[in-house]
């Protein structure tokens, strides 16, 4: 069932739909069950990926749409954050967790029996429901900022989606989108619950690899807020099926140069607040006005989590850390160190807790990023 999370409408979930009536956003409930024994075989059985889970996601196996997305190495290391575990989400298959996402929501597209569907991303959604979409036979148009990285925007084109380049900001994008979608099913992932569902296979897996235990904390970057939405409903599910007592705090990290949400929380505010973006190089999560910002303040809330936010220079340092250290992520990424490294120094994590630190994306995808911030440093600059 399709719930609006606004007026509580209800739609089966056997047609297409993205959004309720009123305009709302729609959460999914969907029957979650996890059998250890089963688990433990398809581990031994080599089934890595996150359809081992199949008992817990809307989209029953027979009509996965996958290209082996899932089952990522957590990493422990020691180093300058203390002790953590490191969830290298970035080796997906198209190099980022969005793929955890994609592969449900791609699926529930192909069963809803859609051939064509409008997406709006700069970046790393782009390019994986692009790849979903190639790998499912739909025809995916894609809309992105002008601006958007070649090394994604080469990727989309190559996937076979038609690439529509936006003058303007990243909510002119949207719109743009939106008034395509009239006329085409609309698969924007910031909004689609299913792509929720699909990343909330990372709690699974942390879970999993904890030897079945959840961790203390676990840190991610938040735009659009899957990651804190996925890892609310996973660690949800697990307990509400009494595999875990309680929900690992949920250490949510902004950009400070667009922090909507952790301005809010500073501010004791339940909805996000309006900023002025300022250019970041963590520019996956540089969203102004998250759709779900009121749902995800709410999750780190019920977590007793917390939001950080990390300067420009503090992501540069985690950056060339996590790189010296053999880790190539993308500057997106490199915000959930940084929050763990200055948590550390202020001494806002107890030593014992076991933290888990989220990477999300791989830094392939941002060489040319890279090599110009190198670059300016080399030249004085940041
Ligand atoms: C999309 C993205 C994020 C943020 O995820 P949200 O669901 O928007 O909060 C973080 N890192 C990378 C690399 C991303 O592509
Ligand atoms: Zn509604």
């Amino acid at each position: 069932m399709l719930v609006c999370e606004h007026c509580a409408a209800s739609y089966p979930t056997e047609k297409p739909r993205w959004r309720c009536d009123c305009g709302g956003t729609l959460m999914l409930e969907s029957p979650a069950r996890f059998d250890l024994a089963a688990l433990r075989e398809r581990a031994s059985n080599l089934w890595p990926n996150l359809w081992r889970y199949a008992d817990a996601l809307p989209v029953p196996i027979a009509d996965a749409v996958t290209l082996g997305e899932g089952a990522t190495p957590l990493l422990p290391l020691a180093g300058a954050w203390g002790d953590a575990h490191f969830k290298l989400d970035f080796m997906m298959p198209t190099g980022s967790f969005k793929d955890r996402g994609s592969a449900v929501m791609v699926s529930q597209l192909k069963r809803w029996g859609l051939t064509e569907i409008i997406e709006n991303s700069s970046g790393n959604a782009g390019v994986s429901v692009a790849a979903y979409c190639a790998r499912a036979n739909i025809d995916a148009h894609i809309f992105v900022p002008a601006h958007a990285s070649i090394g994604k925007t080469a990727q989309i084109a190559l996937h076979g989606a038609r690439l529509s380049p936006i003058q303007g900001t990243r909510e002119d994008v949207t719109a743009a989108a939106l008034n395509a979608a009239q006329a085409t099913f609309y698969a924007g992932h910031s909004w689609s619950p299913y792509f929720i569902h699909g990343v909330k296979t990372l709690a699974f897996e942390l879970w999993e690899q904890l030897e079945f235990r959840a961790p203390d904390a676990v840190i991610v970057p938040v735009g659009n807020g899957s990651l804190v939405l996925g890892c609310c409903l996973g660690f949800n599910e697990l307990r509400n099926a009494g595999m875990i007592d309680r929900l690992p705090c949920l250490i949510a990290v902004q950009a400070a140069r667009c922090a909507p949400l952790a301005r809010a929380w500073q501010q004791w505010m339940d909805v996000p607040v309006p900023v002025n973006k300022e250019n970041t190089m963590a520019e996956g999560i540089a969203i102004a006005a998250p759709i779900k910002g009121r749902a995800i303040l709410a999750a780190v809330r019920e977590t007793n989590g917390l939001f950080v936010t990390v300067a420009e220079s503090e992501i540069f340092n985690a950056l060339k850390i996590m790189a010296k250290i053999g880790l190539y992520i993308e500057p997106t990424s490199a915000v959930a160190p940084a929050a763990l490294i200055k948590l550390r120094e202020q001494g806002e994590i107890d030593p014992a807790a076991s933290v888990v630190v989220e990477l999300t994306g791989s830094g392939l995808k941002s060489s040319e990023k890279i090599s110009e911030m190198l670059g300016a440093e080399v030249a004085g600059g940041t």
